[in-house]
């Protein structure tokens, strides 16, 4: 274990924890190397919202679980209960939930990376599973589990995520509607609480715990490992986008696509409110198309909207009747769908490359200078029959011609949801038909580039993610935010609604002094 020490808050827990382990302690700034030292305490209060910057006071970078453990224990233990403990995964946050300020901040990634897969044999029962580390990255697991011809079934856009951090959360895609989220996929889970018990749980072992942490925002226990089912991996994928000028026949279409799970392996759609967000989209064709549809000449509409779906094709090297079979798959759903005439494109691309596409975005991006940059992102779940009202209060909301970032808006499925996990999602609405099965989920994922918005136009762009956010969760449109950043306990009791207090009961059972995930800002400390 090794630790980097900022000031003098915590060093006498430190030092207890030090001389009971067997770990590498250090005790002063010269041991770590200053350069070290610096890079890894901006590292430990930065994320990729970049508008958050709270500083730790240490910094741990554990060997085993074992170390975080022994953390865990000394801490409630002792009377060093004020320090709060965050763990960092790959820091993809947007308002400092992986932050701890003045307190311990725990990164995932320096535990050896350790990623094991079975693979079901014909003559097994069970599955295929992969055990892999809390602070691996979903790109890491991708790359060894297609080494047997096998992938997880539910993914994020984007790969360099944590295990542990989108776990936290949810972890949602274009698969969602057939798998639903990454929650949704796990067997097992070790769970280090906050009390500091390291725990093997599941649905039929230590399940309160297990459900608790499934979208818990680490407030319950630290994920140090997951066993993750597995599926066949498509050795290639055929990718579809279609557009619309009509929002109705565009979620009609959306909806029709996640109605035939047998056919279609993954739907998404984004808001195209300019046309040059068709190339800052994070779901960016691949750069050799040239992909640039040209509106003008088909309608004199302002917004359009994009359907995005994809079909794996199993195909073996070289044989071309599977292909057919999977172009004619595309053919038979494209013939039921009402998209602008003309304004259909694909292409056929590898499993890892259709799974890594916003990697080529980020690349993009980092070279223009233009991903190290403010995040004001704002993600919400809203119930179908709130969902064209939501797109109006949207679109009022920004300036079509000067918004950077795409707009993702696709529809879930409700039974796809494990109602025991710590997600909130939006209650189905009573009366009527009873259960509304589509939820959609909307990502206004806006970059605000210093050079063109200041401090001034970065709190605007806030200002109005909160108007939009309270104005959504109120009245008709019944939404909740995903990866939620609330100002109050106040906003949070609302945002976990009829939940909340089996919420707060969890909190009090698995973490009961308030230590974890204090960047959340969901529970005040307990002295
Ligand atoms: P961190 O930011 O490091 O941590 C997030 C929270 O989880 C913190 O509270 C932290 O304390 C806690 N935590 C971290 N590791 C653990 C652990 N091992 N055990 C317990 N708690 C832990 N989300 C989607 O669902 N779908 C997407 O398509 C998607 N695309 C994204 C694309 C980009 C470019 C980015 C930046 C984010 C995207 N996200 C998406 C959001 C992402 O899933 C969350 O921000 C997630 O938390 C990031 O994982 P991380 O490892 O960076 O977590």
């Amino acid at each position: 274990m090794e630790f980097a020490l900022f000031c003098t808050k915590v060093n006498i827990l430190i030092l207890i924890l030090a001389l009971c382990s067997p770990c590498k302690f250090i005790q002063s700034p010269m041991d770590y190397g200053p350069s070290n030292l610096l890079e890894t305490k901006s590292s430990a209060s930065l994320d990729f919202g970049r508008i958050v910057f709270n500083s730790p006071s240490a910094v741990l970078r554990p060997q085993s679980p074992r170390d975080i453990s022994l953390l865990l224990t000394f801490h409630s233990a002792s009377s060093f209960s004020k320090v709060a403990v965050a763990a960092r995964g790959a820091g993809h946050s947007i308002y400092g939930q992986a932050q701890a300020i003045d307190g311990i901040v725990i990164e995932m990634d320096s535990i050896p990376s350790d990623i094991y897969v079975h693979k079901k044999r014909d003559d097994e029962s069970g599955v295929s599973y992969a055990d892999v580390g809390g602070g691996v990255l979903w790109v890491e697991l991708l790359e060894e589990s297609l080494k047997l011809g096998l992938a997880p079934r539910s993914w994020t856009d984007y790969l360099y995520l944590s295990i542990g951090g989108t776990l936290s959360n949810g972890g949602i895609s274009g698969q969602t509607f057939k798998y639903g989220p990454q929650i949704s996929n796990v067997l097992q889970l070790d769970v280090v609480t906050g009390k500091g018990d390291l725990i093997t749980c599941s649905p039929t072992s230590s399940s309160e715990l297990f459900y608790a942490v499934l979208g818990g925002l680490g407030q319950f226990g630290i994920i140090t490992r997951a066993r993750i089912l597995l599926q066949d991996a498509p050795q290639k994928v055929k990718w579809i986008r279609a557009f619309y000028d009509d929002f109705d026949t565009f979620t009609g279409d959306q909806e029709l696509l996640v109605s035939m799970p047998e056919l279609v392996d993954y739907v998404e759609g984004f808001i195209v409110p300019n046309e040059q967000s068709l190339l800052s989209t994070s779901v960016a064709f691949p750069a050799h198309l040239g992909f640039m549809p040209d509106f003008h000449h088909v309608s004199s509409a302002k917004v359009y909207y994009c359907i995005e779906f994809a079909v794996h094709d199993f195909q073996a090297e070289g044989t071309s009747a599977e292909q057919v079979s999977s172009s004619l798959v595309v053919e038979k759903i494209s013939k039921q769908m009402s998209y602008m005439p003309s304004l259909v494109y694909s292409v056929e691309v590898s499993y890892f490359d259709f799974l890594n596409r916003v990697r080529m975005e980020e690349m993009n991006l980092r070279s223009r200078g233009l991903w190290e940059i403010p995040h004001p992102w704002l993600n919400m779940f809203v119930p179908k029959s709130g969902i064209k009202e939501f797109k109006d209060l949207l679109l009022e909301n920004i300036s079509p011609n000067d918004f950077e970032g795409p707009i993702l808006i696709y529809p879930l499925l409700r039974d796809k949801w494990d109602a025991n996990t710590s997600v909130a999602l939006p209650d189905a609405p009573t009366g009527g038909d009873g259960v509304e099965q589509v939820v959609y989920i909307v990502g206004m994922l806006r970059s605000a580039n210093p050079a063109s918005c200041a401090a001034g136009c970065l709190d605007d762009i806030l200002r109005r993610n909160r108007q939009i956010a309270e104005a959504a969760s109120a009245g008709r449109i019944g939404g909740k935010q995903y990866l939620a950043h609330h100002p109050s306990l106040l906003h949070w009791r609302d945002h976990f609604g009829r939940h909340w207090n089996r919420f707060a009961a969890r909190k009090n059972l698995f973490d009961p002094l308030g230590v974890l995930a204090p960047g959340q800002g969901i529970f005040p400390r307990v002295h």
